[in-house]
């Protein structure tokens, strides 16, 4: 369509790499308006866990919908609200032993950290924040100083400050637990590192290129951080809502963040909402203090509860989740021996796994051939050489295996040296 050519900006991305006009979606599956059938491994960029358009809360939405509810409330108590909270304590936090205080923010993510490195730097009083090598937490000015990737950094136009960068797990090489660096600049009053009110940290980087942290790291991360009397920051909107196989990427650490990030698949049907959980000692905002028109989509309030309600009353979905995540391992492990180690590593956790293809280049011509045989899946990382798996985490075993074979074809035909030509995706079917 000429439209988008016209007016729509230039700053599109994930239009660029699948040039069709999209108009239907469900679980798994998207169409083209030619009709063309798409397996979606991106599903919203994580946002879709439960996949589109799940019918199971479509019809409490429409219900919900039909029956005049609150849409729009800005941050006032509503039933909706109230019944949100209220599964999400009993159902998410209670079962997990976890005391929290519940922050709406504004919906997206990048909303959700403004505000938590805010709390954490106004209850300390220190302003440095202690982030790390291929994180991203967003492109507003705040969240964007604790993001690594320069080609965000650099459309900052002014300096990005209140942050300092350490090495990641791994960063280093695999023998380097990077959490002694840490230790020992927070240790040394001389270190030129000043104390930080916070670490923020995912546990696997999604945009970072799917490096996940060991658990050991993400263990003495907190011991340094208890040690130093720093707060930790987990940002889990990517990573959370089951992604690793557990509601929180950090449970299988056994770790207690102060402040946890949620959001793209909180809301369970793609609805945008976001949330800052902290413990309760730090909840010192004043009303109002920080606020915004959207911190109550209501309708997101009604499919997050029933996501919950749905899939995190028992540990079926957990089990299933890392089940499929066996598989993918299993499969990459295979891909990965077959096509030549060296040329190929796998990476990840529970559903949240990538094949490292080293170069940007390898990597978009395998993701191009996918495309063509009907698979939507993105590339990661600083040279975008990471392939990434972010399916639904309810795709069926058949589809989450058609879309590894046809993965797997594109690698053996990209190792083959049949290079596919960026203008043949381009071309308009
Ligand atoms: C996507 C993402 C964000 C930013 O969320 P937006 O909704 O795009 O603002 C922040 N942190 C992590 C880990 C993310 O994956």
């Amino acid at each position: 369509m000429k439209i988008f050519d016209e007016i729509e900006s230039e700053v599109q991305s994930y239009a660029r790499a699948f040039p069709r006009v999209f108009n239907r979606a469900k679980a798994e599956f998207m169409w083209d308006e030619d009709g063309n059938q798409y397996l979606d491994f991106l599903a919203g960029a994580g946002t879709l866990n439960y996949g589109h358009n799940n019918p199971l809360f479509k019809d409490t939405l429409i219900e919900y919908i039909q029956n005049d509810g609150i849409t729009h409330g800005l941050d006032m108590h509503t039933k909706a609200k109230g019944e949100f909270l209220e599964t999400f304590n009993e159902k998410i936090l209670k079962p997990r032993n976890m005391e929290y205080m519940v922050q709406f923010t504004g919906p997206t993510g990048t909303n959700a950290v403004e505000a938590a490195m805010k709390i954490a730097r106004n209850v300390t009083g220190q302003q440095n924040i202690v982030t790390f090598t291929n994180g991203f937490h967003g492109v507003s000015l705040g969240a964007l100083a604790a993001t690594g990737n320069s080609h965000h950094r650099d459309a900052a136009g002014v300096s990005l400050s209140g942050t300092h960068r350490m090495p990641y797990d791994g960063y280093l090489g695999d023998n380097i637990d990077t959490t002694e660096y840490l230790d020992k600049v927070l240790s040394d009053s001389s270190s030129g590192i000043n104390s930080p009110a916070a670490v923020i940290v995912e546990t696997v980087q999604g945009e970072g290129g799917i490096n996940a942290a060991s658990i050991e790291w993400l263990q003495n991360l907190q011991t340094v951080c208890r040690k130093h009397k720093i707060l930790l920051i987990i940002d889990d909107i990517q990573a959370g809502c089951g992604r690793t196989g557990d509601y929180f990427s950090f449970e299988e650490a056994g770790i207690e963040p102060d402040i946890i990030t949620l959001s793209k698949s909180l809301g369970g049907y793609g609805l945008p909402f976001a949330v800052v959980l902290m413990k309760p000692e730090l909840d010192q905002w004043k009303p109002g203090e920080h606020n915004g028109t959207f911190r109550g989509n209501n309708l997101a309030f009604v499919t997050a509860k029933s996501a919950i309600d749905h899939y995190w009353s028992d540990d079926k979905f957990s089990e299933e989740i890392k089940r499929k995540g066996r598989y993918i391992s299993e499969r990459f492990e295979s891909i990965v021996s077959q096509y030549g180690e060296g040329n190929f590593t796998a990476k990840g956790r529970g559903m949240f796994q990538g094949i490292n293809c080293v170069s940007g280049e390898i990597a978009g011509q395998i993701t191009r051939k996918a495309f063509k045989e009907g698979l939507m899946i993105e590339t990661s990382g600083a040279d975008d050489h990471v392939v990434k798996i972010l399916c639904a985490l309810i795709i069926s075993d058949e589809n989450l295996k058609k879309g590894i074979d046809i993965m797997e074809q594109a690698i053996k035909e990209v190792c083959a040296k049949e290079d596919i030509p960026e203008e043949d995706v381009y071309f308009e079917v």
